[in-house]
């Protein structure tokens, strides 16, 4: 081998801050605090405070390797944490404070956090989770002297005074490239909940594929608002896309209800946002009933669970936004696809176009994707034959935290869980989780199809369709759904509103109305939890 020549200089999670600091020092991060007032800074100082913070870790004990918990919003403060924790060597484990306490305190001991930072939000939340996390050596609350909150049994430390103690002249080390950066529990929808273990390598090249122009097409031009929370797989990478762009970042903190919204997205002239499917649905009905527009905002990236085609075609036609479906797991830091159409297809006619708008997007370089049948055989990229999606790449992982699971991969390949096809440009559609296909009579029939067809009623606000048991069908589609509040739908009328829309046969056979739907602590429906729920249900038809 002849070996090439260039520098040996590591991917590292403290040069993105460090390039910010040195070639947009006065971008500016906006954040809507806790606390009540906007705080407005720059990247030099947003550096220059996480180098201090790095000092204060150190000064507490923080270890490389060590890990540092964080039950936050997105705000500054988070960010500065991103910063601090990954680049002085130890690991940043955002936790997702929606979760329920008893896996919380699972997730934070099996983690071994040294210390927790927290929002005042979540000091409720510290007192029920301290005693039974007694690895925890402090808990730290994201806040100045003045606010620091009263905790029985907590003797919280104080961010700001940490910092202050600080004169900041710390530099960051020069760490391997495949040092451990941050940690991420999934969802789990069955079993404890299992730790991804990112790496400052990954990290770094995760954040320069979602850069590209058919991904985030960040560049230092945008102003980007992620309402996708930071302990929700790194807010889909934006905290790093940003400082490696030098894009202007506004946190919308705790305040996620439409009118807070759209007020921060005109306040502050944001041109790109991403956010899953349900956040959405507040904010386009919050402008729909006060007949508001969009002054700035051009592009709203839209994934975690799939964005429904009414939702597109809302963006879109209404509010002039060009909604960009997304599709990625915890497991793949996250991004796997995005949707951005190809020169050819601006010739295609509008509902064809449209349909290629609804599937989860175009492999980005650096993942690659196959689907297998039962058998594990590869199935065509023709966008018609469906199997389950296997991924790999370098910001895919390769087992979890601690050797839970124990050997995930497949011949080298991730197993996402998804039911997808893959056409011959790499859009992929997801249609199904392996688990939420219903198999009627021997055939696959896709929930989700289904669901979208429910919410493009005019009555309907959400729906999740579930297979429930049949004697003769083994499962057949059941819809539950919530009306929009005022609106009238019957269960028969909404089964006629199928017909023509899907086969016969994978026609719902009931519809169940139900004042709400479960979700999971990332806002996803809660299938496993309705299928509980209706584990029991009598079809009309059995
Ligand atoms: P999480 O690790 O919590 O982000 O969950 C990842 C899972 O969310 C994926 O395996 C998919 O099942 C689902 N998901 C994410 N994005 C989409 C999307 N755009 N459409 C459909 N499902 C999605």
């Amino acid at each position: 081998m002849l070996r090439g020549q260039m520098m040996d200089q590591p991917l590292l999670i403290s040069s993105l801050i460090a390039h910010a600091d040195r070639c947009h020092p006065d971008t500016e991060i906006v954040s809507r605090t806790v606390e009540g007032p906007i705080h407005r800074y720059t990247y030099a100082d947003a550096h220059a405070r996480s180098r201090a913070l790095a000092q204060a870790l150190a000064r507490l004990g923080v270890k490389p390797g060590d890990r540092v918990g964080t039950l936050a919003w997105n705000g500054y403060r988070h960010l500065e944490l991103y910063y601090a924790v990954s680049g002085m060597g130890a690991v940043i484990h955002t936790i997702n404070p929606r979760l329920f306490p008893d896996q919380l305190a699972y997730i934070v001991n099996h983690a071994e956090d040294a210390y927790v930072f927290f929002d005042l939000t979540f000091a409720p939340l510290v007192e029920k989770l301290a005693p039974h996390c007694k690895g925890v050596r402090g808990w730290v609350a994201m806040t100045d002297a003045a606010h620091l909150p009263d905790i029985p049994g907590v003797k919280p430390l104080c961010h700001e005074a940490l910092l202050a103690a600080e004169r900041g002249d710390y530099e960051w080390p020069r760490l391997d490239e495949w040092t451990a950066s941050g940690l991420c529990y999934t969802s789990g929808t069955t079993g404890n909940p299992k730790g991804v273990l990112y790496s400052h390598r990954s990290t770094v090249l995760h954040a320069y594929a979602a850069s590209l122009p058919d991904v985030f097409g960040a560049s230092a031009r945008e102003t980007i608002l992620p309402v996708v929370p930071m302990f929700h797989v790194n807010a889909w990478g934006v905290p790093y896309l940003a400082t490696m762009n030098g894009c202007k970042l506004v946190f919308p903190g705790p305040a996620l209800d439409g009118k807070s919204l759209y007020e921060l997205f005109e306040a502050e002239k944001v041109t790109l946002t991403a956010g899953v499917p349900t956040v959405w649905l507040g904010l386009l009905a919050h402008m729909k009933a006060n007949a508001l527009r969009f002054s700035t905002l051009r592009r709203a990236v839209v994934g975690g669970s799939a964005a429904p085609p009414a939702m597109i075609r809302q963006f879109d036609e209404e509010f002039g936004v060009d909604c960009q479906h997304a599709w990625g797991m915890t497991e793949m830091s996250p991004l796997g696809t995005l949707l951005t159409l190809k020169g050819k297809h601006e010739r295609l006619p509008a509902d064809e176009r449209f349909a290629l708008r609804c599937k989860q997007g175009r492999t980005i370089y650096g993942v690659e994707m196959k689907i297998v049948d039962g058998g594990g055989r590869a199935l065509p990229h023709d966008g018609k034959a469906f199997g389950d999606l296997h991924v790999r790449g370098p910001w895919i992982t390769s087992g979890y935290f601690k050797g839970e699971g124990g050997n995930v991969l497949r011949d080298g390949w991730f197993p996402t869980g998804d039911v997808a096809t893959i056409d011959a440009d790499g859009f992929m559609q997801i249609t199904d989780r392996s688990k939420d296909v219903i198999k009627s009579g021997g055939e696959w029939i896709s929930s989700i199809d289904l669901e979208n067809i429910a919410v493009a009623h005019p009555a309907i606000a959400e729906a999740a369709v579930i297979g429930v048991a049949h004697p003769k069908w083994d499962e057949r589609p059941v819809v539950v759904a919530v009306k929009k509040p005022g609106a009238e739908v019957t269960r028969a009328a909404l089964l006629a509103f199928y017909e023509g829309k899907v086969a016969k046969w994978m026609i719902p056979d009931d519809v169940i109305f139900v004042a709400e739907l479960p979700h999971t602590a990332t806002g996803k429906l809660s299938k496993l939890t309705l299928r509980e729920q209706f584990r029991d249900y009598r079809l009309p038809s059995a």
